[in-house]
């Protein structure tokens, strides 16, 4: 073991807590590409399994569990995406945002209501019919691999492309109840 990860307080306990947990939520998505977690790991730009290994780590490092841990986590690597000016992470990182993102909701909410305030969640209005929303929940089209096709309208069934979506400072996406919207990220309380 790294003394100088040691002296952090990462220990093995530590960083074992941060694998199990980050293996048991990659999971899935590997199954969808057919590859193993470590494979899926393998395959991505240093700095997105980077992102990875860093927020899992420092969740676990922090004492969190279970799914406060995953929470936690996907905050720290959804930041460590929004901070990156490397195009290839930025692109890729579009198809993981969305599953980070379900799991951060919670937790950013969560947070603001206890800090005495209430993000609002906003729902995408389709852009081709203006009315209906995005859902993750509709049939499965030929193309529901593609990250693009992951959301669709519930109205026209115009299949959501996240290449359009940008996102203004403090936005953040969230899905909730399987509806594609945005949250406005509360304000950093200063400590003390
Ligand atoms: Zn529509």
């Amino acid at each position: 073991m790294n003394t100088e990860l040691e002296a952090m307080g990462i220990t093995e306990a530590v960083m074992n807590k941060a694998m199990a947990a980050m293996t048991a939520d990659l999971k899935p998505l590997a199954d969808r590409h057919g590859v193993s977690v470590m494979g899926l790991l393998d395959g991505w730009h240093d700095d997105i399994s980077g992102a990875y290994f860093f927020g899992y780590t420092s969740a676990a490092l922090a004492g969190k569990d279970g799914q406060e841990l995953s929470q936690h986590a996907a905050v720290a690597v959804l930041y460590a995406f929004g901070q990156s000016t490397n195009p290839a992470v930025r692109a890729h990182a579009r198809e993981l945002r969305g599953e980070l993102a379900s799991k951060a909701y919670h937790l950013i909410n969560d947070q603001a209501r206890a800090a005495g305030s209430n993000p609002t969640f906003r729902a995408l209005a389709c852009s081709e019919c203006h009315t209906a929303e995005y859902r993750d929940d509709l049939p499965a089209d030929p193309n529901w691999d593609a990250p693009q096709a992951r959301w669709r309208c519930k109205g026209c069934g115009h299949p959501f492309d996240v290449r359009d979506l940008e996102l203004e400072v403090g936005e953040d996406w969230a899905i909730r109840d399987h509806v594609l919207g945005l949250i406005d990220q509360p304000e950093q309380e200063e400590e003390g």
